[in-house]
Protein backbone atom coordinates (compact mmCIF):
# COMPACT_ATOMS: atom_id res chain seq x y z
CA UNK A 1 0.00 0.00 0.00
CA UNK A 2 1.21 2.92 -0.74
CA UNK A 3 1.23 6.39 1.70
CA UNK A 4 -2.40 7.29 0.27
CA UNK A 5 -3.93 4.46 0.47
CA UNK A 6 -2.55 3.85 3.91
CA UNK A 7 -4.20 6.95 5.31
CA UNK A 8 -7.72 5.64 3.76
CA UNK A 9 -7.04 2.37 5.93
CA UNK A 10 -6.86 4.99 8.56
CA UNK A 11 -10.30 6.08 8.22
CA UNK A 12 -11.63 2.76 7.37
CA UNK A 13 -10.44 1.59 11.01
CA UNK A 14 -10.42 4.56 12.62
CA UNK A 15 -7.22 4.42 14.28
CA UNK A 16 -3.77 5.80 13.70
CA UNK A 17 -1.48 4.21 15.82
CA UNK A 18 -2.20 0.80 14.55
CA UNK A 19 -1.82 1.77 10.89
CA UNK A 20 1.45 3.74 11.82
CA UNK A 21 2.85 0.01 13.05
CA UNK A 22 1.71 -0.86 9.52
CA UNK A 23 3.66 1.99 8.49
CA UNK A 24 6.61 0.92 9.88
CA UNK A 25 6.79 -2.92 9.13
CA UNK A 26 6.43 -1.87 5.68
CA UNK A 27 8.74 0.85 5.24
CA UNK A 28 10.91 -2.02 6.61
CA UNK A 29 10.32 -4.39 3.98
CA UNK A 30 10.70 -1.70 1.40
CA UNK A 31 14.08 -0.92 2.50
CA UNK A 32 15.63 -4.95 2.64
CA UNK A 33 14.24 -4.94 -0.84
CA UNK A 34 15.77 -1.46 -1.66
CA UNK A 35 19.18 -3.02 -0.43
CA UNK A 36 18.25 -6.36 -2.73
CA UNK A 37 18.16 -3.67 -5.70
CA UNK A 38 20.93 -1.49 -5.36
CA UNK A 39 23.38 -4.02 -3.62
CA UNK A 40 22.68 -7.14 -6.02
CA UNK A 41 23.83 -9.50 -3.26
CA UNK A 42 22.65 -12.20 -0.87
CA UNK A 43 20.64 -10.17 2.08
CA UNK A 44 23.14 -10.82 4.77
CA UNK A 45 19.99 -11.96 7.11
CA UNK A 46 17.10 -14.70 5.80
CA UNK A 47 13.94 -12.71 4.21
CA UNK A 48 11.01 -14.28 6.36
CA UNK A 49 8.86 -16.56 3.95
CA UNK A 50 6.42 -13.67 4.50
CA UNK A 51 8.60 -11.14 3.17
CA UNK A 52 9.50 -13.66 0.23
CA UNK A 53 6.41 -14.05 -0.80
CA UNK A 54 5.66 -10.37 -0.71
CA UNK A 55 8.07 -9.24 -3.01
CA UNK A 56 7.23 -12.12 -5.41
CA UNK A 57 3.23 -10.88 -5.40
CA UNK A 58 4.86 -7.92 -6.30
CA UNK A 59 6.85 -8.79 -9.16
CA UNK A 60 5.01 -10.78 -10.76
CA UNK A 61 2.54 -8.58 -11.02
CA UNK A 62 5.24 -6.72 -13.67
CA UNK A 63 4.34 -9.74 -16.06
CA UNK A 64 1.83 -8.95 -18.44
CA UNK A 65 -0.21 -11.78 -18.35
CA UNK A 66 -1.11 -10.37 -14.42
CA UNK A 67 -1.93 -7.18 -15.96
CA UNK A 68 -5.63 -6.77 -15.12
CA UNK A 69 -7.16 -5.87 -18.80
CA UNK A 70 -4.90 -7.65 -20.55
CA UNK A 71 -5.61 -9.73 -23.83
CA UNK A 72 -3.19 -11.80 -25.21
CA UNK A 73 -3.21 -12.16 -29.43
CA UNK A 74 0.06 -14.30 -29.84
CA UNK A 75 0.84 -18.42 -29.53
CA UNK A 76 2.47 -17.76 -26.24
CA UNK A 77 0.83 -15.73 -24.05
CA UNK A 78 1.11 -17.53 -20.61
CA UNK A 79 -1.88 -18.44 -20.22
CA UNK A 80 -1.74 -21.14 -17.41
CA UNK A 81 -4.85 -23.81 -17.14
CA UNK A 82 -4.83 -24.69 -13.73
CA UNK A 83 -4.33 -22.82 -10.88
CA UNK A 84 -2.72 -25.13 -8.91
CA UNK A 85 0.22 -24.90 -11.57
CA UNK A 86 -0.62 -21.12 -11.52
CA UNK A 87 0.26 -21.25 -7.87
CA UNK A 88 3.08 -23.57 -8.26
CA UNK A 89 5.10 -20.49 -10.22
CA UNK A 90 3.19 -18.02 -8.04
CA UNK A 91 1.94 -16.79 -11.06
CA UNK A 92 4.96 -16.26 -13.40
CA UNK A 93 4.54 -17.85 -16.65
CA UNK A 94 6.91 -15.75 -19.20
CA UNK A 95 9.87 -18.26 -18.96
CA UNK A 96 13.24 -16.26 -19.30
CA UNK A 97 15.32 -14.48 -22.52
CA UNK A 98 14.47 -14.33 -25.83
CA UNK A 99 15.19 -17.06 -28.58
CA UNK A 100 18.54 -15.10 -29.09
CA UNK A 101 19.51 -15.17 -25.78
CA UNK A 102 18.62 -16.31 -22.18
CA UNK A 103 20.13 -13.18 -20.37
CA UNK A 104 18.19 -11.20 -22.70
CA UNK A 105 15.15 -9.12 -21.00
CA UNK A 106 11.54 -10.27 -22.00
CA UNK A 107 9.54 -7.63 -23.41
CA UNK A 108 6.43 -9.02 -21.75
CA UNK A 109 7.28 -10.46 -18.58
CA UNK A 110 9.44 -7.21 -16.54
CA UNK A 111 9.37 -9.34 -13.53
CA UNK A 112 10.72 -12.95 -14.31
CA UNK A 113 13.65 -10.58 -15.80
CA UNK A 114 13.78 -9.05 -12.45
CA UNK A 115 14.05 -12.20 -10.64
CA UNK A 116 16.39 -13.25 -13.05
CA UNK A 117 19.05 -10.84 -12.76
CA UNK A 118 18.32 -10.68 -9.49
CA UNK A 119 19.00 -14.30 -8.94
CA UNK A 120 22.11 -14.29 -11.12
CA UNK A 121 24.09 -11.71 -8.72
CA UNK A 122 23.32 -13.29 -5.46
CA UNK A 123 24.61 -16.70 -7.26
CA UNK A 124 27.95 -14.65 -7.77
CA UNK A 125 27.89 -13.22 -4.68
CA UNK A 126 27.50 -16.86 -3.34
CA UNK A 127 30.40 -18.35 -5.25
CA UNK A 128 32.14 -15.76 -3.83
CA UNK A 129 31.22 -16.87 -0.87
CA UNK A 130 32.57 -20.62 -1.26
CA UNK A 131 36.20 -18.91 -2.22
CA UNK A 132 36.06 -17.64 -5.51
CA UNK A 133 38.34 -14.60 -6.25
CA UNK A 134 36.66 -11.56 -8.12
CA UNK A 135 38.68 -12.66 -11.28
CA UNK A 136 37.72 -15.89 -11.01
CA UNK A 137 34.24 -15.18 -10.96
CA UNK A 138 33.66 -12.41 -13.31
CA UNK A 139 30.18 -13.11 -14.36
CA UNK A 140 27.77 -15.87 -14.04
CA UNK A 141 24.69 -17.48 -15.74
CA UNK A 142 22.10 -19.55 -14.24
CA UNK A 143 20.65 -22.29 -17.16
CA UNK A 144 17.67 -24.39 -16.62
CA UNK A 145 19.62 -27.68 -17.92
CA UNK A 146 21.22 -30.01 -15.31
CA UNK A 147 25.08 -30.04 -15.27
CA UNK A 148 25.98 -32.39 -18.44
CA UNK A 149 23.22 -30.85 -20.55
CA UNK A 150 25.33 -27.45 -19.57
CA UNK A 151 28.16 -29.00 -20.03
CA UNK A 152 27.26 -30.23 -23.31
CA UNK A 153 26.42 -26.67 -24.32
CA UNK A 154 29.53 -24.84 -22.60
CA UNK A 155 31.24 -27.47 -24.84
CA UNK A 156 29.34 -26.80 -28.16
CA UNK A 157 30.07 -22.76 -28.10
CA UNK A 158 33.87 -23.25 -27.08
CA UNK A 159 34.21 -25.79 -30.21
CA UNK A 160 32.59 -22.67 -32.17
CA UNK A 161 35.24 -20.28 -31.53
CA UNK A 162 37.79 -23.07 -32.70
CA UNK A 163 36.88 -24.22 -35.90
CA UNK A 164 38.35 -27.72 -37.09
CA UNK A 165 38.70 -28.65 -33.52
CA UNK A 166 37.10 -31.57 -32.84
CA UNK A 167 38.77 -33.39 -29.30
CA UNK A 168 37.68 -33.00 -25.55
CA UNK A 169 40.77 -34.17 -23.33
CA UNK A 170 39.35 -35.43 -20.92
CA UNK A 171 40.79 -37.05 -17.60
CA UNK A 172 38.46 -39.76 -16.69
CA UNK A 173 35.95 -39.66 -14.38
CA UNK A 174 33.54 -42.40 -14.37
CA UNK A 175 30.00 -40.12 -14.17
CA UNK A 176 28.68 -41.50 -17.61
CA UNK A 177 27.08 -37.44 -17.66
CA UNK A 178 30.50 -36.57 -18.13
CA UNK A 179 31.11 -38.21 -21.10
CA UNK A 180 27.80 -38.02 -22.65
CA UNK A 181 28.13 -34.10 -22.55
CA UNK A 182 31.33 -34.47 -25.01
CA UNK A 183 29.42 -36.29 -27.27
CA UNK A 184 25.94 -34.43 -27.11
CA UNK A 185 28.09 -31.40 -28.01
CA UNK A 186 29.49 -33.80 -30.70
CA UNK A 187 32.76 -33.53 -30.05
CA UNK A 188 34.96 -36.67 -29.89
CA UNK A 189 36.46 -37.24 -26.39
CA UNK A 190 39.77 -38.11 -25.59
CA UNK A 191 40.38 -40.29 -22.28
CA UNK A 192 43.12 -39.91 -20.83
CA UNK A 193 43.51 -42.33 -18.02
CA UNK A 194 44.18 -41.27 -14.47
CA UNK A 195 47.35 -42.41 -12.08
CA UNK A 196 47.40 -43.94 -8.21
CA UNK A 197 49.08 -41.89 -5.80
CA UNK A 198 49.35 -44.35 -2.78
CA UNK A 199 45.45 -44.86 -2.07
CA UNK A 200 44.28 -41.52 -4.56
CA UNK A 201 43.06 -41.90 -8.20
CA UNK A 202 44.79 -38.51 -9.42
CA UNK A 203 45.64 -36.18 -12.80
CA UNK A 204 48.35 -37.85 -15.16
CA UNK A 205 49.25 -34.60 -16.03
CA UNK A 206 52.57 -35.84 -18.36
CA UNK A 207 49.59 -38.14 -20.38
CA UNK A 208 47.31 -34.65 -21.04
CA UNK A 209 50.63 -33.04 -22.81
CA UNK A 210 51.61 -35.69 -24.74
CA UNK A 211 47.92 -36.36 -25.88
CA UNK A 212 47.97 -32.92 -26.46
CA UNK A 213 51.38 -32.79 -28.71
CA UNK A 214 50.16 -36.20 -30.25
CA UNK A 215 47.11 -33.89 -32.17
CA UNK A 216 48.26 -30.51 -31.79
CA UNK A 217 46.73 -27.69 -29.63
CA UNK A 218 44.60 -26.34 -33.20
CA UNK A 219 42.86 -29.76 -33.24
CA UNK A 220 41.87 -29.64 -29.29
CA UNK A 221 38.16 -28.25 -28.28
CA UNK A 222 39.14 -27.95 -24.35
CA UNK A 223 40.46 -29.76 -21.67
CA UNK A 224 37.66 -30.53 -19.13
CA UNK A 225 38.50 -31.37 -15.97
CA UNK A 226 36.60 -32.43 -12.55
CA UNK A 227 36.71 -31.00 -9.04
CA UNK A 228 34.09 -32.67 -7.13
CA UNK A 229 34.31 -36.36 -7.62
CA UNK A 230 33.81 -40.39 -5.59
CA UNK A 231 36.58 -40.62 -3.43
CA UNK A 232 39.55 -42.49 -4.18
CA UNK A 233 39.68 -39.96 -6.92
CA UNK A 234 40.50 -36.26 -5.66
CA UNK A 235 39.88 -33.27 -7.64
CA UNK A 236 42.31 -33.13 -11.16
CA UNK A 237 45.37 -30.90 -10.40
CA UNK A 238 43.11 -27.83 -11.44
CA UNK A 239 46.46 -25.31 -11.27
CA UNK A 240 48.85 -27.65 -13.37
CA UNK A 241 46.32 -28.53 -15.94
CA UNK A 242 45.30 -24.13 -16.27
CA UNK A 243 49.01 -23.78 -16.59
CA UNK A 244 49.69 -26.47 -19.25
CA UNK A 245 46.78 -25.36 -20.93
CA UNK A 246 47.64 -21.57 -20.57
CA UNK A 247 51.04 -22.76 -22.02
CA UNK A 248 49.10 -24.79 -25.15
CA UNK A 249 46.21 -21.74 -25.73
CA UNK A 250 43.47 -24.55 -25.32
CA UNK A 251 40.28 -23.46 -23.20
CA UNK A 252 40.01 -25.07 -20.03
CA UNK A 253 36.55 -26.02 -18.72
CA UNK A 254 36.06 -27.15 -14.85
CA UNK A 255 33.20 -30.01 -13.76
CA UNK A 256 32.54 -28.29 -10.92
CA UNK A 257 29.04 -29.99 -9.87
CA UNK A 258 29.14 -30.09 -5.95
CA UNK A 259 32.40 -28.20 -5.83
CA UNK A 260 31.29 -25.28 -4.52
CA UNK A 261 30.97 -26.50 -1.08
CA UNK A 262 34.21 -27.03 -0.67
CA UNK A 263 36.83 -24.22 -0.42
CA UNK A 264 39.57 -26.15 -0.72
CA UNK A 265 38.51 -26.56 -4.79
CA UNK A 266 37.02 -23.07 -4.96
CA UNK A 267 40.71 -22.02 -4.04
CA UNK A 268 42.36 -24.16 -6.79
CA UNK A 269 39.57 -22.94 -9.30
CA UNK A 270 40.69 -19.36 -8.49
CA UNK A 271 44.52 -20.20 -8.60
CA UNK A 272 44.12 -21.53 -11.91
CA UNK A 273 42.45 -18.57 -13.17
CA UNK A 274 45.54 -16.40 -11.61
CA UNK A 275 48.59 -18.23 -13.20
CA UNK A 276 46.75 -20.33 -15.68
CA UNK A 277 43.44 -20.75 -17.50
CA UNK A 278 40.48 -21.64 -16.77
CA UNK A 279 37.56 -20.25 -18.92
CA UNK A 280 34.43 -22.00 -17.72
CA UNK A 281 33.55 -23.81 -14.37
CA UNK A 282 30.12 -25.90 -13.97
CA UNK A 283 28.01 -26.26 -11.35
CA UNK A 284 24.99 -27.81 -10.29
CA UNK A 285 21.84 -25.87 -8.57
CA UNK A 286 20.80 -28.64 -6.66
CA UNK A 287 23.72 -30.09 -5.33
CA UNK A 288 24.99 -26.86 -4.04
CA UNK A 289 22.00 -24.86 -3.01
CA UNK A 290 19.10 -27.41 -1.93
CA UNK A 291 17.23 -26.96 -4.31
CA UNK A 292 15.37 -29.70 -6.74
CA UNK A 293 17.07 -30.82 -9.53
CA UNK A 294 17.22 -29.52 -12.95
CA UNK A 295 19.48 -25.99 -12.98
CA UNK A 296 23.03 -25.70 -13.43
CA UNK A 297 25.50 -22.46 -12.86
CA UNK A 298 27.98 -21.49 -15.58
CA UNK A 299 30.85 -18.62 -14.25
CA UNK A 300 34.41 -17.94 -15.02
CA UNK A 301 36.21 -15.43 -15.60
CA UNK A 302 35.40 -13.78 -18.99
CA UNK A 303 32.26 -11.88 -19.43
CA UNK A 304 32.05 -12.08 -22.78
CA UNK A 305 31.82 -16.46 -22.99
CA UNK A 306 29.58 -16.48 -20.30
CA UNK A 307 27.04 -14.43 -22.61
CA UNK A 308 28.10 -16.66 -26.22
CA UNK A 309 26.88 -19.41 -23.63
CA UNK A 310 23.69 -17.22 -22.85
CA UNK A 311 23.08 -17.05 -26.86
CA UNK A 312 23.97 -20.41 -27.75
CA UNK A 313 20.79 -21.81 -25.62
CA UNK A 314 18.09 -22.06 -28.35
CA UNK A 315 14.81 -20.50 -27.62
CA UNK A 316 13.08 -19.46 -24.19
CA UNK A 317 13.72 -21.01 -21.24
CA UNK A 318 12.03 -22.24 -18.12
CA UNK A 319 12.14 -20.15 -14.72
CA UNK A 320 11.16 -22.71 -12.42
CA UNK A 321 15.54 -23.44 -11.48
CA UNK A 322 15.92 -19.91 -11.16
CA UNK A 323 12.83 -18.98 -8.88
CA UNK A 324 13.73 -21.88 -6.80
CA UNK A 325 17.19 -20.17 -6.60
CA UNK A 326 15.76 -16.72 -5.92
CA UNK A 327 13.45 -17.89 -2.76
CA UNK A 328 16.32 -20.46 -1.42
CA UNK A 329 19.04 -17.54 -1.43
CA UNK A 330 16.82 -15.31 -0.25
CA UNK A 331 15.35 -17.51 2.47
CA UNK A 332 19.47 -18.01 3.44
CA UNK A 333 21.13 -15.33 3.37
CA UNK A 334 24.69 -15.34 3.26
CA UNK A 335 24.64 -15.99 7.20
CA UNK A 336 22.63 -19.11 6.79
CA UNK A 337 24.99 -19.94 3.47
CA UNK A 338 28.21 -19.34 5.82
CA UNK A 339 26.78 -21.30 8.38
CA UNK A 340 26.07 -24.28 6.00
CA UNK A 341 29.51 -24.47 4.56
CA UNK A 342 30.84 -24.55 8.04
CA UNK A 343 28.42 -27.04 9.61
CA UNK A 344 29.71 -29.23 6.11
CA UNK A 345 33.01 -28.87 7.02
CA UNK A 346 32.77 -29.99 10.33
CA UNK A 347 30.60 -33.37 9.28
CA UNK A 348 33.05 -34.29 7.08
CA UNK A 349 35.62 -34.18 9.80
CA UNK A 350 33.21 -36.03 11.86
CA UNK A 351 32.28 -38.63 9.36
CA UNK A 352 35.80 -39.02 8.38
CA UNK A 353 36.49 -39.74 12.56
CA UNK A 354 33.80 -42.20 12.85
CA UNK A 355 34.81 -43.71 9.48
CA UNK A 356 38.46 -44.31 10.94
CA UNK A 357 36.92 -45.91 14.11
CA UNK A 358 34.81 -48.20 12.68
CA UNK A 359 37.28 -49.13 9.85
CA UNK A 360 39.75 -50.32 12.51
CA UNK A 361 36.75 -51.93 15.07
CA UNK A 362 36.70 -54.34 11.57
CA UNK A 363 39.80 -54.67 10.60
CA UNK A 364 39.49 -52.48 7.10
CA UNK A 365 40.52 -49.64 6.98
CA UNK A 366 39.52 -46.00 5.60
CA UNK A 367 41.28 -45.23 1.98
CA UNK A 368 43.62 -41.88 2.08
CA UNK A 369 42.05 -39.80 0.45
CA UNK A 370 43.37 -36.05 1.76
CA UNK A 371 42.52 -34.26 -1.15
CA UNK A 372 38.85 -35.01 -1.67
CA UNK A 373 37.35 -32.46 0.65
CA UNK A 374 33.44 -33.70 0.13
CA UNK A 375 33.79 -38.32 -0.66
CA UNK A 376 35.35 -40.60 1.46
CA UNK A 377 35.45 -44.30 0.66
CA UNK A 378 35.98 -47.29 3.22
CA UNK A 379 37.90 -50.55 1.87
CA UNK A 380 35.74 -53.64 1.71
CA UNK A 381 38.42 -55.93 1.79
CA UNK A 382 40.21 -57.73 2.87
CA UNK A 383 36.73 -59.46 4.37
CA UNK A 384 34.96 -62.49 3.73
CA UNK A 385 32.66 -61.64 0.81
CA UNK A 386 36.06 -62.51 -1.77
CA UNK A 387 36.62 -65.79 -0.38
CA UNK A 388 32.65 -66.74 0.06
CA UNK A 389 32.11 -65.53 -3.50
CA UNK A 390 29.72 -62.62 -2.46
CA UNK A 391 30.10 -59.49 -4.32
CA UNK A 392 30.34 -56.93 -2.45
CA UNK A 393 27.81 -54.79 -4.10
CA UNK A 394 25.20 -56.99 -2.39
CA UNK A 395 26.34 -54.48 0.86
CA UNK A 396 24.94 -51.32 -1.10
CA UNK A 397 21.74 -52.62 -1.82
CA UNK A 398 21.04 -53.73 1.44
CA UNK A 399 22.40 -50.30 3.10
CA UNK A 400 19.57 -49.33 0.61
CA UNK A 401 16.92 -51.29 1.54
CA UNK A 402 17.50 -49.89 5.01
CA UNK A 403 16.61 -46.36 3.98
CA UNK A 404 20.35 -45.13 3.32
CA UNK A 405 20.80 -43.68 -0.11
CA UNK A 406 23.28 -42.16 -1.74
CA UNK A 407 26.35 -44.47 -0.40
CA UNK A 408 27.77 -46.02 -3.71
CA UNK A 409 29.74 -50.07 -3.46
CA UNK A 410 32.38 -49.90 -6.38
CA UNK A 411 33.19 -53.45 -6.68
CA UNK A 412 36.63 -54.75 -7.89
CA UNK A 413 36.60 -55.14 -11.99
CA UNK A 414 33.51 -53.91 -13.05
CA UNK A 415 33.31 -53.74 -17.25
CA UNK A 416 31.27 -51.01 -18.77
CA UNK A 417 30.96 -49.46 -22.29
CA UNK A 418 30.09 -46.25 -22.26
CA UNK A 419 29.45 -43.61 -25.62
CA UNK A 420 30.90 -46.84 -27.35
CA UNK A 421 34.46 -46.51 -25.09
CA UNK A 422 35.39 -50.01 -22.94
CA UNK A 423 36.00 -48.90 -19.26
CA UNK A 424 37.46 -51.93 -16.85
CA UNK A 425 37.05 -51.35 -13.28
CA UNK A 426 33.92 -48.66 -13.87
CA UNK A 427 33.04 -46.61 -11.18
CA UNK A 428 36.90 -46.25 -9.59
CA UNK A 429 38.11 -44.28 -12.13
CA UNK A 430 40.68 -46.01 -12.85
CA UNK A 431 41.69 -49.58 -14.46
CA UNK A 432 42.56 -52.15 -12.05
CA UNK A 433 42.56 -50.73 -8.27
CA UNK A 434 43.34 -52.76 -5.71
CA UNK A 435 40.26 -53.17 -4.01
CA UNK A 436 36.15 -52.81 -3.70
CA UNK A 437 34.80 -50.11 -1.57
CA UNK A 438 32.16 -48.18 -0.16
CA UNK A 439 31.40 -44.29 -0.62
CA UNK A 440 29.97 -41.72 1.41
CA UNK A 441 29.92 -38.18 0.48
CA UNK A 442 29.48 -35.20 3.30
CA UNK A 443 27.32 -32.90 1.44
CA UNK A 444 25.77 -29.74 1.98
CA UNK A 445 22.93 -29.97 4.59
CA UNK A 446 24.03 -33.59 6.10
CA UNK A 447 23.28 -33.33 10.12
CA UNK A 448 25.33 -35.07 12.85
CA UNK A 449 22.38 -37.32 13.50
CA UNK A 450 21.99 -38.62 9.95
CA UNK A 451 25.80 -39.85 10.25
CA UNK A 452 25.33 -41.74 13.82
CA UNK A 453 22.39 -43.50 12.06
CA UNK A 454 24.42 -44.62 8.81
CA UNK A 455 26.82 -46.12 11.63
CA UNK A 456 23.78 -47.60 13.24
CA UNK A 457 22.70 -49.26 10.00
CA UNK A 458 26.15 -49.91 8.29
CA UNK A 459 26.86 -52.15 11.99
CA UNK A 460 23.80 -54.47 11.40
CA UNK A 461 24.49 -54.85 7.60
CA UNK A 462 27.93 -55.88 9.00
CA UNK A 463 26.28 -58.06 11.41
CA UNK A 464 24.08 -59.80 9.03
CA UNK A 465 26.81 -60.30 6.34
CA UNK A 466 29.24 -61.78 8.93
CA UNK A 467 31.97 -59.67 7.62
CA UNK A 468 34.38 -57.60 10.00
CA UNK A 469 34.99 -58.01 13.55
CA UNK A 470 31.78 -60.53 12.90
CA UNK A 471 33.36 -63.00 11.20
CA UNK A 472 32.97 -66.31 11.46
CA UNK A 473 36.38 -67.81 11.83
CA UNK A 474 36.12 -71.39 10.54
CA UNK A 475 38.46 -74.07 11.72
C1 LIG B 1 26.16 -34.86 -10.65
C2 LIG B 1 27.33 -34.84 -11.53
C3 LIG B 1 27.21 -34.75 -12.93
C4 LIG B 1 25.89 -34.78 -13.62
O1 LIG B 1 25.07 -33.83 -13.20
P1 LIG B 1 23.56 -33.70 -13.71
O2 LIG B 1 23.18 -32.48 -12.95
O3 LIG B 1 22.84 -34.92 -13.30
O4 LIG B 1 23.60 -33.51 -15.16
C5 LIG B 1 28.34 -34.69 -13.67
N1 LIG B 1 29.55 -34.74 -13.11
C6 LIG B 1 29.72 -34.84 -11.78
C7 LIG B 1 31.09 -34.89 -11.22
C8 LIG B 1 28.62 -34.90 -10.96
O5 LIG B 1 28.78 -35.01 -9.64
Amino acid sequence: MNDDNLKWAEEVIGSSSYIQQARQARSRSESLLKVLLTQRRLPESPWPDSMITMVLAEIAGMDSNNFDGNIGLGERESRIYSSLVSSRHYHFGHGIGRSGDIAEIQPKAAGSSLVMKLTNAMVLDAIRISGATKQAAAACQILPLATGMTLALVLRTVANSRPGAKYVLWPRIDQRSCLKSIVTAGLIPIVIENILDNDQVTTDLDAVAAVIDKYGPESIVAVMTTTSCFAPRVPDRIVDVAVLCKDRAIPHVVNNAYGLQSSKFMHALSEGCRIGRVDVFVQSTDKNFMVPVGGAIVAGPHKSLISDIGKMYPGRASMSPVMDLFITLLSMGSSGYKDLLAERKIMYNTLRHKLQVFAERHQTWLLDTPRNDISLALSLQPMDLDERKQSPSMLGSMLFSRLVSGTRVVAKGAKKTVCGIDFDGYGAHIDNYPVSYLNVAAAIGMREPEIDMFFERLEKVFKELKIGSYRVVSG
